[in-house]
């Protein structure tokens, strides 16, 4: 049985405080829960999502937290221990701290789960560690009076990491949890005779942002929870029984979106496994797609502090002569005529169009440009990009996470690459388009949402490192042969407005759904 030990720093006026601010006498309240928030760490688009949304939905006047596992990489200031869970995993008492503190530049809360199964993200067992920090995070939300400032309307989950927390919410609402101890100062005064607060059972959403990750570990997980097996779908694999966590959220989520609706028809149609359609032929609902945004201040051109000079669409071009100089003598490549390629992404096989590019690399030598890469991942395409950057010198890779040398890249290049195989929505495209440089993408996902060929950027469709071949052609040529086009198409791309502001209400819209339907 799970109990609240102890409360520290607690100030039960924040979220009247927060309907304060918001202009709103009611505003809904939403937990937003995700295992990465750019500004406290940041591994890939997950993160900037993590941070913009939530910002956006709270300049709406949506009351919203953030929930994420208090790795030990994490600097930020200001923050408050709220309390400690005690909950039971794998058979043991294990005790997580709660802390808050407010996301950088903005007034939206955030809840940090420290334990040392969380201390780090990369590690073995990474999906049973985050189904426990689920079990933390559901756990939470039954002490939300006491450390949260009151209950949340709904939870909305993000990717296979938190996507147990539907299942275990629901379980831990019907097993009655609530003959805990509870100190008399929480109790639910709010509500009306008779219901606890988790008898108003609080709604979920789950976020799918990549379909390529499961969260697939044994199904002893069921038995480390503590929740009862038949709640759960296990498979069989080569190594015996196993769960998956995200599709656990596919089973249990009251709603479940993705990042582009192009996305959405993809799986719809089964182009990204069977399991998924069979399990939304059995719900009664679809999987509805919202376009991911961009924060339009944290990717500015006009204040990065990452370049050494500011642009908008009315200087873009005379800024990036400069940055481009700047990071080619970084780089090491010499100056030249020929436009510069930029790539910034994870290193997956499986998604990114990586082969294409090795290919292309090759395909293309003797041509009239040079490319520029930034990534980690997988240790077969690093040491195959090292190789390549080291057999062509218009070619630099550059293995490491660096967020200033990305928004260099971005800035200073003149073409982004993005071929992706698939692409939930990406966000590099739009990140280009901002810092006034065409993306040349596959016809995919978001890709395919985000970026018109020939208006906007360039798009190629088959995923052969021929059509990639060609499009760098087309993109090289027109470089040189119509600058004044290339001019106007950049300038253009910067007046583009991909900001969160319109699908922003999207998500507002689905949670209002959400409560109408309760
Ligand atoms: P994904 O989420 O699949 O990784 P997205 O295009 O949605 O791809 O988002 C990637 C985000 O991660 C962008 O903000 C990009 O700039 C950033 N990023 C990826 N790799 C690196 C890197 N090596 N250094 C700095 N930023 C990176």
């Amino acid at each position: 049985m799970p109990v609240l030990l102890k409360k520290h720093g607690f100030h039960t006026a924040d979220s009247a405080k927060e309907g304060a601010r918001s202009g709103s006498k009611h505003a809904m309240r939403v937990l937003f829960v995700t295992s990465e928030i750019a500004t406290l760490y940041k591994r890939g688009g997950l993160a900037d999502v993590s941070y913009a949304l939530p910002v956006a939905l709270s300049q709406l006047g949506v009351n919203i937290s953030v929930a994420m596992p208090y790795y030990e990489s994490v600097t930020t200031k200001g923050v408050t221990c709220v309390g400690q869970l005690a909950l039971d995993y794998d058979r043991r008492r294990e005790l997580v701290f709660v802390f808050r503190a407010l996301l950088p530049h903005s007034h939206v809360r955030a809840y940090l789960f420290r334990h040392p199964l969380l201390n780090n993200y990369d590690d073995l067992h990474i999906a049973d560690r985050f189904a426990f920090f689920s079990k933390a995070v559901a756990q939470l939300s039954l002490y939300s009076e006491e450390m949260l400032g009151g209950p949340y309307d709904i939870i909305h989950c993000n990717d296979w990491h938190t996507a147990l927390i539907p299942l275990l919410i629901g379980e831990q609402s019907k097993v009655g949890y609530r003959e805990r101890p509870r100190p008399l100062s929480a109790a639910p005064k709010a509500l009306a005779g008779g219901e606890t607060i988790q008898s108003k059972r609080v709604k979920t959403i789950l976020t799918v942002h990549n379909l390529l990750y499961q969260g697939e570990t044994g199904s002893s997980i069921t038995l480390k929870l503590g929740f009862p097996k038949p709640l759960f779908h296990p498979f069989m694999t080569p190594l015996g029984r196993a769960v998956r966590l995200l599709t656990e959220g596919f089973e249990y989520a009251d709603k479940v979106t993705t990042v582009s609706p192009t996305y959405a028809k993809e799986i719809a149609a089964g182009k990204h496994g069977k399991r998924v359609v069979e399990v939304f032929s059995r719900r009664k609902d679809r999987m509805i797609g919202i376009l991911n945004g961009l924060d339009s201040k944290l990717w500015d051109p006009r204040n990065d502090p990452s370049l050494p000079v500011h642009y908008d669409a009315s200087t873009v071009v005379s800024a990036k002569r400069v940055i481009k100089a700047q990071l080619r003598k970084a780089l090491r490549l010499p100056e030249s005529e020929a436009p510069l390629f930029g790539f910034v992404g994870r290193l997956e096989s499986r998604q990114k169009g990586l082969d294409l590019i090795a290919r292309v690399i090759k395909k293309l030598a003797g041509e009239a440009y040079q490319l520029v890469l930034l990534g980690t991942g997988q240790k077969k395409l690093v040491a195959l990009f090292e190789r390549l950057a080291a057999e062509h010198k218009n070619v630099v890779f550059v293995h490491t996470f660096d967020e200033r040398l990305a928004r260099r890249i971005y800035a200073g290049s003149d073409v982004m690459l993005v071929p992706s195989k698939f692409e939930p929505c990406g966000l590099t495209q739009l990140i280009a388009m901002r810092y006034g440089t065409l993306p040349l993408v596959r016809k995919t996902g978001g890709l395919a949402d985000t970026v018109h060929d020939g208006k906007t950027g360039f798009v190629f469709t088959p995923y052969t490192s021929t059509a990639l071949a060609d499009k760098m052609k087309e993109a090289i040529a027109l470089y040189h042969e119509k600058p004044a086009r290339f001019e106007a198409m950049t300038a253009h791309v910067m007046g583009l407005d991909f900001s969160w502001q319109h699908q922003v209400k999207e998500y507002l819209a689905l949670y209002q759904s959400l409560l109408k339907s309760s």
